[in-house]
């Protein structure tokens, strides 16, 4: 069993989230009979959510609570909530179709008194899933709750609950774990597992991840088989936070707008095992660091090259998490941020000639002796659009397409095949995205065009989730690794 669920906080006293912590403790002061009966968890993945949940729960069916009314962790109850198999403790996951059907037979069985404890709870987790009848269903028990029925909502996305089953809850809310949270969560693993860390070194792993729970005491596990003391170096080589010249050789290609050398030091990272996500941060350290330094010299020219390049990759770093492939988002900084620059020297990109409209057909047709030349020209649609293109070849120079570019498509993917490999499609995307594998289980390929995947969904909240850019990335990506070919993702509504 990993640490992150052998030291799965159990009790109060070990949820690491201070503000958390404090709200749950309120709760402790008041008689069960006169809690909330609705609380909605709301913070980003990793952060603690679930194991919060239970811990109410235990609060609640504890037998043998201590002085101040927590739940012991010890207890039969309380070791069944911990394992997800206490009877009247029901966990349900609204992202899978199974959820939706739950939440139906959810009114019907809310009724019913509880098994065998005082309490019956229903955790539901990734509540803003839920279709509109789902949740008028919710509403309909949150409103007239039977007294022994606790609900508890976890979302990532609060946003998308209705305002009239918010108001019935009491919010918890679970930000990213701050840096001395998540020390407090990683001491307390040290000490059980005797490890010995420098205090260096124990800052180094928090920083490294980003606000989770789950990244950093997963990085705790992955140096404590090493023997000895551990010291910044072990942490470095074993998180694979590379040495600073490798960070310092590929800035410097990038900052010299060096395309082709700079990925090559991505690819290098990769091929040494060194951890892309760290290998970011200390590259942003740094930038930061020479940053304030061109703004005390006034090097404003500087100034703006290292603003930009933080921008490029600090948008890489939000997208590290839900990227099929962990070093894409850096590459494609590295393309973009090397490719302003030449922008700036010239807003004119080479396309291939065949795509512009309007050229094509004159070219075809003087190709073929002329003898068909004045039809495609009488026929022209749209004359306005041919002339523009006509003035750019005499330019020899040609303008961004708005279209796509077609010519770039390899075919290897249709429609054929994604109706036939769509499951093989939604299972590729759950270890990335479980509540998109789960919205994309209502959505079917509607067509292939121009490098474009057209998906239809049938839900208005179907269609927005899945637009989100970052998901079409990721849905994109496992295509890419399906199928071998870069495509874009488009996603429409449609009618059933
Ligand atoms: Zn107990």
């Amino acid at each position: 069993m990993s640490f992150y669920r052998i030291y799965r906080p159990k009790v109060l006293d070990e949820i690491d989230n201070a503000t958390v912590r404090h709200t749950v403790e309120l709760l402790l002061t008041k008689p069960k009979t006169e809690l909330p009966h609705a609380y909605l968890l709301v913070g980003p993945r990793g952060t603690g959510k679930t194991t919060t949940a239970r811990v109410i729960a235990k609060l609640f069916n504890c037998e043998h609570p201590t002085k101040s009314g927590a739940p012991c962790g010890s207890c039969g109850p309380c070791k069944a909530i911990a394992g997800g198999r206490h009877l009247d403790v029901m966990e349900i996951d609204a992202a899978s179709n199974t959820g939706v059907d739950n939440i139906r037979d959810l009114r019907d069985r809310v009724a019913l008194a509880p098994a065998q404890a005082v309490w019956k709870i229903y955790i539901i987790d990734e509540v803003h899933m839920l279709s509109t009848g789902a949740f008028n269903a919710l509403l309909k028990t949150l409103e007239e709750p039977p007294t022994h029925a606790i609900f508890i909502l976890a979302t990532t996305d609060p946003q998308k609950i209705p305002a009239t089953v918010v108001s019935r809850c009491q919010v918890v809310s679970f930000g990213k774990a701050q840096a001395p949270d998540i020390t407090h969560a990683l001491e307390r693993i040290i000490a059980q597992e005797k490890m010995k860390i420098d205090a260096d070194a124990l800052s180094l792993i928090v920083d490294s991840a980003d606000g989770s729970f789950r990244d950093a005491v997963k990085n705790l596990e992955q140096i404590s088989f090493h023997k000895g003391t551990i010291t910044v170096d072990v942490v470095r080589s074993n998180l694979g936070i590379g040495a600073h010249t490798a960070r310092d050789t590929f800035l410097a290609n990038i900052l010299a707008h060096d395309t082709n050398a700079a990925l090559g030091n991505v690819q290098n990272a990769v091929k040494e095992g060194i951890d892309i996500k760290v290998f970011l941060v200390d590259c942003l350290r740094e930038l930061e660091h020479r940053l304030v330094d061109h703004v005390i010299t006034k090097n404003t020219a500087g100034t703006i090259h290292l603003r930009t390049l933080i921008e490029c990759f600090s948008d890489a770093y939000s997208q590290l998490r839900t990227s099929p492939i962990p070093e894409l988002p850096l590459e494609l900084a590295v393309v973009e941020y090397c490719e302003q620059k030449n922008e700036k020297i010239s807003p004119i990109i080479n396309t291939p000639l065949s795509v512009i409209p309007g050229l094509l057909r004159p070219s075809e047709a003087s190709s073929e002796g002329g003898i068909r030349n004045p039809v495609p020209k009488l026929l022209d649609p749209d004359p306005l659009r041919r002339s523009e293109a006509s003035s750019l070849a005499g330019m020899t120079k040609k303008e961004p397409s708005s279209e796509p570019i077609s010519t770039e498509t390899l075919g290897l993917i249709t429609r054929e095949k994604l109706i036939e490999h769509w499951k093989d499609v939604i299972d590729e995307l759950k270890p990335f995205n479980h509540s998109v594998a789960g919205v994309m289980r209502s959505t079917r390929p509607k067509e292939v065009v121009d490098g474009i995947v057209t998906i239809e969904a049938f839900y208005k909240f179907h269609q927005e989730k899945l637009s989100e850019v970052k998901t079409r990335e990721v849905i994109a990506g496992v295509l890419k690794k399906l199928f071998g070919e870069k495509v874009r993702v488009e996603v429409v509504l449609g009618k059933k």
